[in-house]
């Protein structure tokens, strides 16, 4: 059985590592915002190169709190448009409507999986003020062009780097590093997992990581004394400590993605297959290794026969979500197309080198 993703696997090569964390953890007596995530915050900060890291309890609050953040400091109002992608997880959308603010879905391109920038363009109102760019499969979203239409619509950008921690874009700076502030996700199955749920704001915004660290404590950065209608999401001591052990690891996994990917791409020759486009730089963390395939349904058990585990990301475009109605009657034919073929086929670090042949000579069988 070649499984989708063996998170046993990637997370058992640091056992000994985390058992020593958790007996540090055991006898510190301490287990919400302490050391462990001031230290693992300005260690993610000098990774991603930004001056600020503010840990939150999950992916879903890091893009929340970075919008109520800017709703604080004046910079968005109830009711604002935020543009985001038609094809992303549904997080990124909830993450806005949970802000207050309306969540204005664009078309996607086929070939990248990310914003149609035509489309982008054409989506700018007067109501504008944010743009939510989603680094999708891991690879970073046309930021020059995004960033064009911001600068030139004095627009704010917040990227949702859930699924691209370590990717660098054609500047030389990280995914994180790309906008006004970032939201990324620990969550387990994550490029950089926790052992269970985690999140994290970057920032070069002083004023905006100020707000957020309140925010995410009852609004409050003296003991009971509470300035903001804030939430309670913070990130656990144990996991920043887990986080701490891993992040050292994490370009080198990236590294062994890019090359399974680059594996695949040589190898999976069948024409019923339309592979990812890569351009082999280090802007893709391959986080997905996402194909397409007309009969998906019947591909998907082909492989399962086959004993090879695939996923599908995602089924379902957010406009056709039941909880996501009031967006029912858009049309995106290439984002819905997306949504009906695309399957995504067994990646992770600690894939070996005869899994992937296997995949490989599976798929070609197909
Ligand atoms: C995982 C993910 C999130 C949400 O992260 P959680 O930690 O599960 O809340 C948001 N956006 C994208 C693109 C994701 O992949």
């Amino acid at each position: 059985m070649i499984p989708f993703i063996d998170i046993h696997a990637i997370n058992s090569r640091f056992e000994a590592s985390f058992k020593n964390q958790f007996q540090d953890f055991l006898d510190s007596g301490y287990y919400i915002l302490g050391n462990q995530v001031s230290a693992f915050e300005s260690r993610f900060a000098d990774y991603c190169e930004t001056q600020y890291c503010v840990g939150v309890g999950n992916g879903l609050d890091a893009l929340r709190l970075i919008l109520e953040g800017y709703k604080v400091l004046g910079k968005l109002q109830e009711g604002d448009e935020v543009i985001v992608a038609s094809n992303t997880y549904i997080a990124t959308i909830l993450a806005i409507k949970q802000a207050g603010l309306k969540p204005v879905l664009v078309e996607a391109e086929k070939e990248t999986f990310n914003f149609n920038i035509k489309a982008l363009k054409e989506a700018i109102s007067s109501s504008t003020k944010a743009i939510m760019p989603v680094h999708l499969y891991g690879q970073i979203a046309p930021m020059d062009e995004i960033n064009n239409l911001a600068v030139y619509n004095k627009l704010l950008i917040i990227e949702d780097a859930a699924q691209a921690h370590g990717a660098v874009y054609q500047n030389g700076k990280r995914a994180g590093n790309l906008g006004h502030a970032a939201g990324f996700s620990f969550y387990p199955s994550k490029n950089l997992g926790a052992l269970g749920d985690g999140g994290a704001v970057t920032t070069n915004d002083a004023s905006l990581a100020g707000v957020i660290k309140k925010l995410r404590n009852y609004g409050s950065s003296s003991k009971y004394v509470n300035e903001l209608l804030g939430v309670n999401s913070r990130l656990d001591e144990i996991q920043a400590s887990f986080l701490s052990v891993k992040l050292p690891f994490l370009d080198a996994d990236n590294d062994a993605r890019r090359k399974i990917a680059g594996v695949y791409i040589q190898g999976i020759t069948n024409p019923k297959i339309t592979l990812p486009r890569y351009d082999g730089t280090k802007n893709h963390v391959f986080h997905l290794f996402v194909v397409q395939v007309e009969a998906r349904g019947g591909f998907q058990d082909y492989l399962k026969e086959a004993a090879i585990g695939t996923l599908i990301h995602y089924p379902i475009a957010p406009h056709h979500q039941e909880a996501l109605k009031e967006f029912k009657a858009l049309e995106f034919p290439v984002s819905e197309r997306l949504h009906q073929h695309v399957i995504s086929l067994p990646m992770s670090p600690v894939m070996t080198p005869a899994q992937v042949q296997k995949v490989i000579n599976v798929v070609n069988a197909y």
